[in-house]
């Protein structure tokens, strides 16, 4: 089976620091991929070149076999196929939920204004926030607004989700519902590349983690593999500062 995700040869620099040393990477259909490593490793950078946020500047990017790297790439058709979740939610506190999960697929991805609203109604209901369609954001706990983000990156059906950190700015007891969603997309059958911290649930829904260190995927193994002989010796180090 061919990668829904190809990622080869990935360069970036900001100035004359290199952030991204070369990166080769595949995700299968259906594959669950959590990124970890230190802060500054290169992990948001990775998933803002996947997203055409950050241009790389040697390699090559194909989604589902389309070179989506080449310059002559129109970047909102090919973000229409990517759902991206950030840390910070960044929902618009002026919008309505409904508003804030159909804006983008409205006017970047030209979904109908029904369209919009009668997909956007089903996922909000799907995972228990339909009656706060009308909310406004500062209404809704922090994850009931990270679960929000992530509707908002589902309604146009996006082949691929990325997602960073997006637990990260969450109280402890708001973590727990965000990543049962996640979860649920698995099951589902979403493709996800995520960059996280909570090891916990990387060992238990990622298919595979990818360890990140100056800008090079230093070891990637199934999670158990991963987390319980590590082969080299950065991954052992990382791993025991966690414990
Ligand atoms: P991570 O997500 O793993 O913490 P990042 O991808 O955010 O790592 O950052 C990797 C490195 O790139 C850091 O040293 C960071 O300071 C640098 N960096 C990220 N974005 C920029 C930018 N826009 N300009 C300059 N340096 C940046
Ligand atoms: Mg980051």
């Amino acid at each position: 089976m061919s990668a829904l995700l190809e990622l080869t040869g990935i360069r970036k620099s900001f100035g004359d620091h290199e952030v991204l040393a070369g990166i080769d990477l595949d995700l299968a259909e259906h594959e669950v991929v959590a990124l970890v490593g230190a802060s500054g490793s290169g992990k948001s950078t990775l998933l803002r070149c996947v997203n055409l946020l950050e241009r790389i500047d040697d390699g090559r990017i194909v989604l589902a076999g389309d070179d989506i790297s080449d310059p002559r790439v129109v970047a909102d058709r090919v973000r229409s196929r990517i759902g991206v979740v950030f840390q910070h939610y960044n929902l618009f506190p002026h919008l309505s939920v409904i508003d804030n999960v159909t804006l983008a697929a409205r006017h970047v991805h030209r979904m109908s204004k029904t369209d919009a609203a009668e997909k956007g109604l089903a996922l909000l209901e799907r995972i228990g926030l339909g009656s706060k369609a009308k909310e406004y954001p500062d209404r809704l706990s922090g994850g009931q607004q990270q679960r929000v983000a992530i509707v908002r990156a589902l309604v146009t059906d996006p082949e691929l989700l990325l997602l960073d950190e997006i637990t990260s700015a969450l109280d402890p007891e708001l973590v727990g519902e965000v990543l049962d969603l996640v979860r649920s997309l698995k099951e589902q059958g979403a493709t996800i590349l995520m960059a996280t911290h909570e090891m916990g649930f990387a060992r238990e829904v990622a298919d595979r983690v990818v360890f990140l260190d100056g800008g090079a995927i230093v070891e990637q193994a199934a999670p158990d593999a991963f987390f319980d002989r590590p082969q080299q010796e950065r991954t052992q180090r990382f791993l025991a500062r966690l414990r």
